[in-house]
């Protein structure tokens, strides 16, 4: 039954306290997962659905390595094995490079990164032990195509898709499947929305954000956190047996190229 296509499956995922994160973990637990989220803000609104859903959640700064460690050797160890790692904390860092500090750097690389890389670390030595296992991460559209308004985010992601690659092909042997998705504009984000409240006009910046997206364009809408997490839900699954190292840009065509003219 597709319901219960990750049953006894343990699954870890990082900034699931909202957005991408949230639905992905709520899509895993629903399809039989036992899932723990990891995030540095937890909300007070997904405590009834985390109830229900038996998804454990606990603060998880994914900058600090130990804390990383933490949780994921808390799930292997309450749920006797690890399945499935998302790396899908991450933040948001749009400045020119004359206006970027140290500090906004180390954030922004610590956070998309470095958390993504230790992350993988410490799943791989659970899941070479249990003989295989999946790891998502959530990178960009910017990982594919870097954008000129987000300099830092931009090389961010585009080391996380590198990274990928590479966990893939030293992994394989493990049967250790890493993968990534490249989202394009996602609603109902707190990224989304902190980028909009900022604008000096949030509707027409949402609108210029649809706009540089075929499909979203075309469907008069930007993409959903749940149409990422199908595409994650299909790459932790059997479904992607023999799927790694690659990326599923879930972007509305944004990183194809230059759309034709009106
Ligand atoms: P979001 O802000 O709703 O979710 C990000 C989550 O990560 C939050 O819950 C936040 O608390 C958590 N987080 C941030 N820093 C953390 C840290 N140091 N340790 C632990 N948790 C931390 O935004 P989202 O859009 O759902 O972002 C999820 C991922 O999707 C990010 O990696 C982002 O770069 C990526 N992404 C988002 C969009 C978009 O348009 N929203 C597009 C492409 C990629």
């Amino acid at each position: 039954m597709i319901e219960l296509m990750l049953k006894n499956r343990v699954a870890v995922v990082t900034g699931g306290a909202n957005g991408i994160g949230r639905a992905t973990a709520v899509l895993l637990a629903r399809h039989g997962a036992r899932v723990f989220v990891g995030d540095f803000k937890l909300l007070p609104e997904n405590a009834e659905t985390f109830r229900q859903l038996g998804i454990h959640e606990q603060k998880c700064d994914v900058r600090k390595e130990s804390d990383l460690q933490q949780l994921i050797d808390g799930a292997a160890q309450a749920g006797g094995r690890l399945d499935i790692l998302v790396n899908n904390a991450g933040i948001g860092m749009v400045k020119q490079i004359t206006e970027v500090t140290e500090a906004d750097w180390d954030a922004c690389i610590d956070t998309n990164l470095k958390g993504a890389f230790f992350g993988a670390k410490h799943a791989v030595r659970h899941m070479q032990r249990g003989g295989g296992g999946a790891i998502v991460n959530t990178a960009s559209n910017a990982g594919l195509l870097p954008r000129a308004h987000d300099p830092v985010y931009s090389i961010s992601k585009m080391a996380l898709v590198g990274l990928t690659k590479s966990l893939a092909l030293c992994h394989a042997r493990d049967r250790i499947r890493v993968n990534c998705v490249c989202p394009g504009p996602v609603g109902d984000t707190g990224m989304m929305n902190a980028d909009l409240a900022k604008a000096a006009d949030p509707e027409a910046t949402k609108n210029s954000f649809i706009a540089a997206s075929p499909l979203a364009k075309a469907f008069r809408r930007m993409i959903t956190p749940e149409e990422v997490a199908e595409s994650i839900l299909y790459l932790v699954s059997d479904a992607a047996a023999m799927v790694t190292g690659t990326s599923i840009a879930i972007d509305g065509g944004k990183s194809l190229g230059v759309p034709p003219a009106e």
